[in-house]
């Protein structure tokens, strides 16, 4: 029963089909209209002369008209875009309407079977079976009114027919509900298969949709990685790798529209105590608002980046030339130089900027970077907080640098790399109390380079740590052979002690000497100091637990604070060279080394002078009360056995003498 009722309704459970439905029914109602407007005509036709006008004019007229009017309002939706819901309402309504037109129709051919003689009854007959026939093909969309139409038209025309008596017309009456039969089984057949149609269309639609949304998130995964992988995620800058895309593309623009393209390297001063004192989260407050105003000054044609740690990058395009640059870099270290709210109180830092300009210089991207990359170099050390322009002067120096740079990466360093041993004197006794081991590298490739040329770059390029512990394992061997009150002195550099590690080699190379560790005298440079006090402070600590003196090389000439030296372990201040030159002449000078000898004396630590040239220079300094001195006036650095022979007893003062005489 449920089964047949369901027949009969309308189906509502899936709007696909629904709609599927009544696109494909909207269709054909024009023609089902069409089928039963010229088979009523046919009828009141050949009926004209035997029925009555009301039968065969008026009601047919009225009918066709309402008929018209109906068809017409379906092809009118034929443009229109029908909701599930609209199709639907509009399919009940006709599966509504199919049975009063149906019985209409009957009832009226059958009003008309008393009024014709044979031929005309035969008509009426004609037109109920083949009425049906064409409703049912019109009806296939609408399952429920097809069968609905056919049960209402068969049964009474399948009476009538039989009840008539006429062979021929109950022959006609049996023939036809046999085919309608049929054609009702070809109706569900083809009603079903429009139904899996519908549905594996509406499958594959959903399918093709599913995979419309999934290529779509795709894309969108894909951006936001493409986004992420360029995006610096503290500042929310453009980070290290965009910026070299950008700067590869922007150098291609350049070249080829003949414009200019700057690239500036900004680096900040004073971070690094910022993160010591504060914690690493105040620090990033700094990355944060520092990155946030270089932003600001950002436009169309000026680009800003976060490289990495305290360093960022600007790239500007367009029509610029050095005096704008200029007072681009100079906005951009104001920006930076304004305090900076760290919650627990202002950090203060500052910016040093290189640029480097194109097509002045730089046949490539990464030309143009490494020379801004090698003027900001230049900013840090010669003026803090300063903006530096890539100059040909620094072009030069560059290039030098590349050369040395290369040599050294591929020196034997065993062969190639040796030490001079530079007298310390008493100036009070006249003796060499000690030795200062300073490296010397003979290429064969570019020749003799001054240490205090390859050095920085050995920093620079990692070989630092093995020529110190190779160049100390030697100076160890060698001061093994002088008397035991005679001290090596031996330069470290900031890398060696930057981290515990480092310090460690250097203390397992003493430890294997066998040399006692309180012969030893490890000169620091205040630069090494100042560029991370607590990590220096604990490697210095380290050094004096192992029993060696440490020396702060170089004094006057770093940014080291007296506050500083204060705090660190240290036993001895070795000052300067500069502050010696000219001394007896100049009073600056003479008040420099003589506060900075009251410091070491407050302090308890021992004091050295470097770079003494001159018998005056040594007149003022004993008279100042100086005790241990150093310099060309008493000897040059000397070869390892020049070392020796001046300490042993036997050569002791015949060296030394003959060293005052040509020094
Ligand atoms: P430093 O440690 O201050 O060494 C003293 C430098 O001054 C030496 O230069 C020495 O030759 C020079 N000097 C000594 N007396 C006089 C003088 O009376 N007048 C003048 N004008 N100069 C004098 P050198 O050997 O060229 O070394 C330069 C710098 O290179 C050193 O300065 C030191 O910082 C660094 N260095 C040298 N050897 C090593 C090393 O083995 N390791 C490390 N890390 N650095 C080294
Ligand atoms: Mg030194
Ligand atoms: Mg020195």
């Amino acid at each position: 029963m449920r089964k047949i009722s369901e027949f009969l309704k309308v189906p509502n459970d899936n709007p696909s089909l629904t709609v599927a439905q009544y696109e494909a029914f909207s269709k054909q109602v024009p023609l089902l209209y069409f089928i039963l407007i010229t088979n009523m005509a046919a009828l009141s036709w050949t009926h004209r002369d035997s029925a009555p006008s009301w039968m065969v004019i008026y009601l047919p007229t009225f009918l066709s008209a309402f008929f018209l009017y109906r068809a017409y309002s379906w092809v009118r939706k034929w443009s229109v875009k029908v909701e599930a819901a609209e199709a639907y309402r509009m399919l009940r309504a006709t599966n509504r309407l199919a049975p009063p037109i149906a019985i209409f129709c009957v009832g009226w051919s059958i009003a008309l079977m008393p009024y014709g003689d044979a031929y005309q009854q035969a008509h009426v007959a004609f037109f109920m079976a083949i009425t049906v026939i064409g409703v049912i093909f019109c009806l296939m969309h609408l399952r429920s009114a097809a069968l609905t139409v056919t049960a209402m038209v068969n049964i009474p025309f399948f009476f009538l027919m039989v009840m008539s008596g006429q062979p021929t017309f109950i022959a006609t009456g049996i023939n036809v509900v046999l085919v309608t039969g049929a054609m009702i089984l070809v109706l569900l057949s083809h009603y079903r298969d429009f139904m899996q149609l519908t549905e594996s269309r509406q499958v594959f639609l959903s399918q093709r949709e599913v995979l419309k949304e999934k290529n779509r998130e795709m894309q969108l995964l894909s951006d936001e990685n493409l986004r992420l992988a360029n995006m610096d995620s503290l500042t929310l800058l453009a980070n290290r790798r965009c910026f070299f895309d950008v700067l590869q593309r922007a150098f291609e623009r350049a070249r080829q529209g003949g414009q200019r393209l700057s690239v500036g390297i900004v680096d900040l001063d004073g971070f690094k105590p910022v993160n010591d004192l504060y914690g690493h989260a105040a620090g990033d407050r700094v990355l944060v608002e520092v990155g946030r105003r270089l932003n600001e000054m950002a436009t169309e044609n000026l680009t800003v980046y976060r490289l990495g740690g305290d360093e960022f990058a600007v790239i500007h395009e367009g029509l610029h030339d050095e005096a704008v640059l200029q007072s681009v870099g100079q906005n951009l270290c104001l920006a930076v130089a304004e305090p900076i709210d760290i919650g627990s109180g202002a950090a203060h830092v500052t910016a040093s900027i290189g640029f480097a300009i194109y097509p002045d210089i730089g046949d490539s991207a990464q030309d143009l970077y490494e020379r801004a990359d090698y003027a900001l170099y230049t900013a840090k050390r010669n003026q803090r907080g300063g903006i530096v322009i890539f100059n040909s002067a620094q072009s030069i120096t560059l290039s030098r640098h590349r050369q040395v740079e290369e040599a050294l990466l591929a020196a034997d360093l065993e062969k190639e790399m040796s030490l001079v041993f530079q007298p310390i004197i008493d100036i009070q006794t006249g003796r060499c109390v000690g030795f200062e081991a300073l490296a010397r590298w003979n290429s064969p490739v570019i020749g003799r380079v001054s240490p205090g040329e390859f050095i920085p770059l050995a920093e620079h390029n990692g070989r630092i740590g093995t020529i110190t512990r190779q160049l100390l394992a030697h100076a160890l061997e060698e001061a093994k052979d002088w008397p035991g009150n005679t001290f090596l002195s031996f330069n470290l550099s900031p890398h060696d002690i930057a981290t515990p590690e480092n310090v460690l080699r250097i203390i397992a190379v003493v430890e294997a000497s066998g040399f006692d560790p309180k012969r030893i005298n490890f000169e620091i440079t205040e630069t090494a100091v100042t560029r991370d006090f607590a990590q220096a402070a604990k490697s210095i600590d380290l050094l004096r637990d192992l029993g060696t003196g440490i020396s702060l090389d170089d004094f006057g000439t770093g940014y080291s604070s007296l506050n500083h030296v204060h705090k660190l372990p240290l036993s001895k201040i070795k000052i300067d060279g500069s502050f010696v030159t000219q001394i007896d002449s100049r009073p600056a000078s003479y008040k420099i080394v003589k506060s900075v000898l009251s410091l070491c004396e407050d302090m308890g630590l021992e004091a050295i002078v470097e770079g003494v040239e001159t018998e005056a220079e040594l007149k003022v300094l004993k008279e100042m009360g100086v005790g241990v001195v150093q310099g060309f006036h008493f000897s040059k650095p000397v070869e390892a056995q020049a070392a020796r022979d001046m300490v042993t007893p036997a050569g002791q003062n015949a060296d030394l003498q003959e060293q005052r005489k040509h020094p």
